[in-house]
């Protein structure tokens, strides 16, 4: 994934203060691979990472990121922003019904986006109906028609008797699906439905009699939203899939199926570039809750694979504070840390949650990554509680705290003498440690700058 990628360009690039070309341009280089490893089309990729370059290159340093941190938080915002920033909702006509018309190949998941659609309007308190215009496949209908029944809404079907709740035959022919659709709009409205799903056949592959048809029933029922259904699993193919459709039917939004799979999700970056349509909602499966609204920012740390980075980075802008993490920086090249200091780094560090080995990875706070690896909660606490029972003169100057001052520490914080004399041990060694590590350009910031 781009996170084990990174991990070098990371150890070359930490600590220094500020973004060389050089720095973007081999960061650049990393993300790129990462979005063709995710199945993004590669004009895309391309178009997409220069953006970033540009950006990247008039950034303001942060204190609290890495270069390749910044550049992976520009690229993740650049995504995000993409793949839509604030999520589009469904568009509902003003005056019902609100005609919803489901398009895509063979497989890509409209029947069973139906009742997921329908089970999800449902529950905001609409009256949704869905219409089986698929009568293309041997089956489709009653198909559709179980996938209503277990989303607890009516289907409009074209057979008489397979109207489930319908009043009998439809007096249309059955292999005319435009008809089909007409009557069941005719039908929503009649009974009052507030939404109509219309299903629509597909093809294994593009084709124009297909395309024809989802053309015809689009003219005879003018839809709210045609919303192309794309399986994301398609990968590359998702680019001409999305045009041609985009072409044939001129879609409203996307929904993405089969995101439970293990697609890393290019195709939503693709088809959101290259037709500039709305992502409206992700399908996770076959049940029908496996559904969602879609979510850009879910969407970006998965293509970019590496949720846990992303997190990281935001953790670590919200709770580094610049200026302190400058200071205790200082110090710590200069061998002058205090134990309040100490205490401090420990306090921010948790803050951070379980950051594990990527604690390495922030400037100041990764000097602290040893002298805290074999530390547990429960003895955070502990030397919380001892490092509180000092006096501020113990605290700033811990040379001072000799045998009476540790039985006096160890009393008043509830802890063994051998408690207080193994975290002064410790905290000597961690300040040897940080001062050499720094010494060795390790990684403290040495001061903000801009490009
Ligand atoms: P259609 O031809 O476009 O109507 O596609 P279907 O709704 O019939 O779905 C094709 C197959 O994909 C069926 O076996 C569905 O159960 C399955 N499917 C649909 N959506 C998802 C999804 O989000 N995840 C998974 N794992 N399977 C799905
Ligand atoms: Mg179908």
């Amino acid at each position: 994934s781009l996170s084990d990628r990174l991990t070098g360009a990371l150890k070359d690039l930490r600590g220094k203060g500020r973004l060389t070309d050089a720095d973007i341009d081999s960061t650049a280089r990393e993300i790129r691979l990462a979005l063709l490893e995710a199945d993004v089309a590669l004009p895309v990729v391309r178009a997409f990472v220069a953006r970033v370059k540009e950006r990247a290159k008039g950034h303001e340093v942060s204190a609290a990121l890495n270069p390749a941190q910044q550049i992976v938080k520009i690229v993740n915002e650049e995504l995000v922003g993409i793949l839509g920033g604030e999520t589009r909702r469904l568009n509902l006509a003003k005056t019902p019904p609100t005609v919803i018309m489901l398009a895509g190949l063979q497989g890509a998941g409209k029947t069973t986006l139906a009742g997921k659609l329908a089970n999800f309007l449902k529950k905001q308190g609409h009256t949704p109906m869905l219409v089986a215009c698929d009568l293309q496949r041997p089956g489709a209908v009653d198909q559709l028609k179980i996938v209503g029944e277990r989303a607890g809404v009516l289907t409009y079907a074209p057979h008489p008797g397979t109207s489930v709740g319908g009043e009998g035959a439809l007096g249309v022919s059955a292999a005319d699906p435009v008809e089909v659709a007409r009557g069941g709009i005719a039908e929503a409205r009649s009974k009052q439905h507030d939404v109509v799903i219309v299903d629509t056949a597909g093809r294994l592959g593009i084709d124009e009699e297909l395309m024809g048809q989802a053309r015809a029933i689009r003219d005879a029922v003018d839809p709210d939203e045609v919303l192309f259904v794309l399986d994301a699993m398609i990968g590359q193919d998702a680019v001409t899939t999305a045009q041609a459709f985009a072409d044939g039917v001129d879609f409203t939004g996307v929904v993405l199926t089969k995101l439970d799979g293990d697609a890393r999700g290019g195709a939503a970056l693709s088809v959101r570039e290259i037709t500039g349509k709305p992502i409206l909602f992700a399908s996770t499966g076959e049940k029908l809750d496996d559904f969602d609204v879609f979510h850009p920012d879910r969407m970006s740390s998965r293509i970019l694979g590496m949720g846990d980075v992303l997190s990281l980075i935001e953790q670590a802008e919200h709770h580094m504070d610049q200026q302190k993490a400058e200071e205790a920086a200082a110090k710590i090249t200069s061998g002058e840390l205090t134990l309040e200091d100490f205490l401090d780094q420990m306090l921010m560090i948790r803050k951070m949650g379980p950051i594990g080995n990527l604690l390495g990875m922030l400037p100041g706070a990764g000097q602290m990554k040893d002298a805290l690896a074999a530390v547990d909660d429960s003895q955070l606490d502990r030397i919380q509680a001892i490092i509180r029972g000092m006096t501020p003169a113990e605290r700033n100057d811990p040379k001072i705290i000799n045998a009476s001052r540790r039985l006096r520490i160890a009393k008043g914080s509830g802890v063994t003498v051998t408690d207080v004399n193994q975290l002064v041990d410790r905290f000597f060694e961690a300040r040897k440690m940080m001062s050499q590590m720094a010494g060795f350009g390790g990684g403290a910031p040495k001061r903000l700058s801009k490009r």
